[in-house]
């Protein structure tokens, strides 16, 4: 992986002055990681980027989380850019939402088994809980590092016969299980789905989790993939900006790359 700000000149003659689509995640890419999901925020200069960067001709702008699409269009709050949530599954581009083909069987099953969680999360403390309708996450960050093995014997356990009946597969994030439905949707296949629909775009996609690793495989052939965060060898990004300080750095030399000569 390559420091982008090592290789500006390389990343920029590859953007040329063509059309971009920005796929940009949002926890720990654009929004510092926060002790719970609530609290995580968007900062003020980087909402005044985007709403600036949306504003171009040149430039498409994608959102795409883990968190429900509702509560994530409310964390960013800005209109025009297209938003996806649950790892691709909602999407408000409406011919790319694939959510709405999933049999609610399954995601009645998903709910009654997050019920079942939740009880059992109580004696946790510290530990967040999210029913996200399409998937679920155990976020951990606040439980005593001592009770974390736990926690996580605990979910799988009660997990494990949907495990084996592939009903669910379950994701290590950053101090978060996810459980997703086991189907063959994820952060790639949107923007993969995205992209098909618009083109001619340059597809640049930046993300800092496990979940954006399918992205990153899909958009690096036609594109820029860039993960955030430390160099990780395991990472299929080619690409690696240190922090949400240096995301909004590169989207202001885009912002700024678009406006020359115009
Ligand atoms: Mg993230």
């Amino acid at each position: 992986m390559k420091h982008l700000f090592s290789h500006l000149k390389e990343v920029f003659s590859r953007i040329e002055k063509k059309p971009v689509f920005l796929f940009l995640d949002f926890d720990g890419t654009l929004a510092p990681l926060a002790p719970t999901p609530q609290e995580a925020f968007l900062p003020a200069n980087i909402y005044n980027l985007i709403k600036r960067l949306a504003a171009l001709p040149m430039v498409r702008l994608a959102i795409i989380s883990g968190r429900e699409m509702n509560d994530l269009k409310r964390k960013v709050g800005i209109e025009g850019i297209i938003y996806s949530g649950n790892h691709g599954l909602e999407c408000d581009y409406p011919e790319a939402a694939f959510g709405t083909k999933i049999d609610p069987l399954m995601l009645k099953r998903l709910s009654d088994a997050g019920r079942k969680l939740r009880q059992k999360l109580s004696a946790f403390p510290g530990v967040v809980f999210e029913d996200k309708t399409y998937s679920l996450s155990v976020h951990y960050r606040n439980v005593p590092v001592a009770q974390r093995g736990m926690l996580k014997q605990m979910v799988e356990s009660v997990l494990e016969p949907y495990v084996k009946a592939r009903q669910f597969v379950l994701e290590q994030g950053k101090m978060v299980v996810e459980v997703r439905l086991d189907m063959d949707w994820h952060k790639g296949k949107i923007a993969r789905s995205l992209m098909d629909r618009f083109p001619g775009s340059t597809p640049i996609y930046i993300g800092d989790d496990r979940t954006d690793e399918d992205a990153f495989a899909v958009v690096r052939p036609q594109g820029l993939a860039v993960f955030v965060g430390d160099h990780n060898k395991d990472s299929q990004a080619e690409y690696f900006l240190n922090d949400t300080l240096e995301v909004q750095k590169f989207l202001e030399f885009i912002d700024n790359h678009f406006r020359q000569d115009r």
